[in-house]
């Protein structure tokens, strides 16, 4: 009798749990990838998640065809759908490597229990952590608030077991059901077509990751931990949306760093930035509702404005603050922004603003291809100071000195904002304090070619400052 294995956000061949384990029961397996509908993953998924999301299964589906095997499409409520797929094909063991979020969580144990109740088997597997989310706990059995005694914890515990390799032999299903066409499910946008840019920026599937990190034992690794910073050079290995969708297991990536480069500086730095993935999903685990709820309940009663043009503008990347606008521009051509931009456009939102984090997070999560149901959240939450662990409200970025201070030869900025490309350094952060003449030379016309600033900083800052105030007066 076959085996199904249930495919989510785990679109790979290599270090697979689930598949392994199938294989290694010698049945024929059924690769089954459920599009589900009625409460759980994929009702959040953003445009430019959605996209990603159709390539790597694409990808995928091809990889299995190559090994003889279908992947099966089905759209619906997952237990609806397994249940229909066991009683055409008589089989009886059902395989899935765990997901983390709320209702991913509820869903399958759901799932699971009504398995059960049918004699189903029904086995789950640690795929897409490290560490499982209860695996790692403070003295006194809770989970962890704060990122450094998590790390700790995590750096002594058993090493993460070595990746397992592709199953060697998989066995179709004779009578495997035909599956829907991925096309039908408009995960693609059609018109307008705004996905240019992420088709010239990005490979989704595992081969593709393949590559990314390939390029990144070879030219980002060494270095790292100081070039990280610096969103002019490419240095980071942006693997995030491979690893959000698991077209590389994050073991795999832990060893392959450790491999390339036993102790030092950079490698402990990339893999305590991995430790920040595993303790943003620790935190949206022990609280379901981080993407709603600040962790620190004072932050409830947080006067935030409501300012739709304003929003706009920084959505867009119209504020008049060069490195901000670069970032937003980023985002919105390729799907991702560098992590230091990401932290100063956040907390121009959510200080210099006041907009809501909430906000920030939503366009986030439509814009973002490494859109993460912890990440996002848990780093908006530490960017507005309303985290765990986070950084301090009355800590305000000033965009114009993180831009000369990680952008001092401007090529971030002057890639983004090519209107900007004629200023000299000296004045590319801020080019409102930049005498006429060099603007006139720049062929720069402020609140035409490029905005006047939308806000002041230091009266942005002193405002919310007294925001702040306000509000722990109140809590
Ligand atoms: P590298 O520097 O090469 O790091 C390797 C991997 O470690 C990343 O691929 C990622 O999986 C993980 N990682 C690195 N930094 C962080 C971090 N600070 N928090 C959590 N994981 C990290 N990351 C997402 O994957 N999805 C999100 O939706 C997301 N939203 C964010 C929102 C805000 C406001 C901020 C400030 C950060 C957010 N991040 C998010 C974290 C971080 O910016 C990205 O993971 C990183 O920029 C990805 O680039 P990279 O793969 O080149 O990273």
């Amino acid at each position: 009798r076959p085996a199904i294995v249930w495919f989510r956000r785990d679109l790979r061949l290599a270090d697979h749990p689930a598949l392994h384990a199938a294989a290694a029961l010698g049945r024929p397996v059924i690769p089954l990838l459920i599009d589900e509908t009625g409460g759980a993953e994929a009702e959040s998924d953003g445009g430019a998640a959605r996209w990603w999301r159709h390539h790597a299964v694409a990808a995928l589906a091809a990889a299995l065809e190559r090994r003889g095997l279908t992947l099966l499409l089905r759209r619906g409520a997952a237990a609806a759908v397994l249940d229909e797929v066991i009683a055409t094909t008589g089989a009886d063991c059902v395989l899935w490597n765990r997901r983390y979020t709320p209702a991913g969580v509820a869903t399958d144990r759901a799932v699971k229990a009504a398995l059960a109740a049918r004699g189903i088997e029904a086995r789950s597997f640690k795929a897409n952590l490290l560490f499982e989310p209860w695996e790692i706990a403070t003295q006194s059995g809770g989970p962890f608030r704060v990122f450094t005694p998590f790390w700790r914890a995590c750096r002594a515990a058993p090493l993460p077991e070595r990746p397992l390799p592709e199953p060697a032999d998989l066995r179709p299903c004779p009578d495997q059901p035909a599956g829907e066409r991925l096309d039908s499910w408009g995960w693609l946008p059609t018109a307008p077509d705004w996905a240019g840019g992420l088709r010239a920026a990005w490979s989704p599937g595992e081969e593709g990751a393949r590559d990314r990190l390939a390029a990144f034992l070879d030219r980002g690794l060494a270095g790292y931990a100081e070039g990280r910073d610096l969103p002019g050079r490419a240095v980071t290995s942006r693997l995030s949306p491979h690893l959000a969708w698991g077209e590389i297991s994050p073991r795999a990536l832990f060893h392959a760093v450790r491999d390339a480069m036993p102790a030092g500086a950079d490698a402990d730095k990339f893999l305590a930035e991995l430790g920040w993935r595993e303790f943003c999903a620790h935190l949206l685990f022990s609280q379901p509702d981080l993407a709603t709820q600040p962790l620190r309940g004072a932050f409830a009663a947080f006067p935030w404005r409501d300012d739709p043009a304003e929003l706009a503008a920084w959505q867009r990347g119209r504020t008049g603050y060069p490195l901000v606008d670069a970032g937003m521009r980023e985002l919105w051509e390729t799907g991702w922004m560098h992590n230091r931009v990401r932290m100063v456009t956040a907390s121009f939102l959510v200080k210099d603003l006041l907009l809501p984090w909430t906000a920030g997070a939503a366009w986030f999560a439509d814009t973002l291809v490494d859109a993460d149901p912890a990440s996002n959240p848990a780093s908006w939450q530490w960017v507005a100071g309303c985290g765990a662990d986070a950084a301090p409200f009355f800590r305000i970025f000033n965009p114009a000195l993180q831009g000369e201070k990680f952008d001092p030869a401007g090529a971030y900025v002057r890639r983004w904002c090519p209107e900007l490309a004629g200023l000299p350094d000296r004045w590319l952060h801020r080019p409102w304090a930049a005498p006429a003449a060099v603007l006139r030379q720049a062929g720069l016309r402020l609140g035409q070619t490029y905005p006047a600033p939308i806000v002041e900083h230091d009266a942005a800052r002193r405002r919310a400052l007294a925001a702040m105030e306000k509000c722990h007066g109140e809590a």
